[in-house]
């Protein structure tokens, strides 16, 4: 089925059920890929598994996908969030799409005392993860966090989940492959890095392992990149 498209919906997936695509949707179908009646699109929903669907009725921009047969059951996804400083519009939009076709199951947007960014465009966000999210075959779109200050996110984090913490020049150990899957999470800086400060209250919590991604500075949405494949690499 390699080829075919495949869309995020948010209505319940099962036999025989029919599926009302979204304006945006029914544009991409019709008008920008030029889809008819009788072609097959495969469906997921985050929660029912992945599904054939064929179109059944194509306008321009409304669209409606009839269920057919089950193509792969829901699996659990990686359990691992990145919290990451928000950057410029681009490099934001890079590290959403990056992230989602690396399996994060959570992005989560934090303010630093470096980040420039006061706010995020999380519905451009989650468009972004969603396309992701169907581009690489996932059967989840990754849950997108409110935007929080790092304090805040230190104070409410989860009880089990460990927290590496990409420092720079501090000497930190090299980020090694997670074990086993389990709960975990990569935090990135901003462009400026995390102030002495902020530095100082992330070693002071016993879930925050603070971890070098080798000898060279990476602009930050290239360290969220390379600590992602690297926790996974064991996966
Ligand atoms: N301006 C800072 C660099 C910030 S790089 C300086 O000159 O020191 C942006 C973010 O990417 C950092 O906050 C850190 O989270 C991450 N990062 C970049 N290179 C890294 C490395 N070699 N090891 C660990 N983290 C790194």
């Amino acid at each position: 089925m390699s080829g075919s498209i495949r869309l995020f919906v948010s209505a319940p997936l099962a036999e025989g059920v029919e599926v009302q695509a979204t304006p945006g949707q029914a544009h991409y179908l019709g008008t920008v890929m030029r889809r008819a009646t009788g072609a097959p699109v495969r469906l997921f929903n985050g929660a029912d598994g992945e599904w054939q669907a064929r179109l059944t009725v194509i306008k321009r921009d409304r669209a409606v996908l009839a269920v057919e047969t089950p193509l792969r059951a829901q699996a659990a996804e990686p359990d691992l969030w990145l919290a990451f400083a928000v950057l410029k519009r681009d490099a934001t939009d890079l590290v959403a799409q990056k992230a989602t076709e690396l399996g994060v199951s959570a992005l989560v947007p934090v303010i630093t005392e470096r980040t420039n960014a006061e706010r995020v465009n999380a519905t451009r966000i989650i468009a972004i993860a969603t396309e992701a999210a169907e581009q690489s075959e996932r059967l989840t779109v990754p849950r997108v966090a409110p935007l929080q200050r790092l304090p805040d996110l230190l104070v409410h984090w989860p009880a089990g989940r460990t927290l590496f913490a990409a420092i720079e020049r501090a000497g930190a150990a090299p980020l090694r492959p997670r074990q086993g899957g389990s709960a975990a999470a990569l935090l990135v800086g901003p462009e400026g890095g995390f102030s002495e400060r902020e530095l100082d209250a992330l070693r002071a919590r016993p879930f925050v392992v603070p971890v070098s991604l080798g000898p060279r500075i990476l602009r930050a949405e290239t360290a969220s990149i390379v600590g992602l494949a690297l926790l996974q690499a064991g996966d």
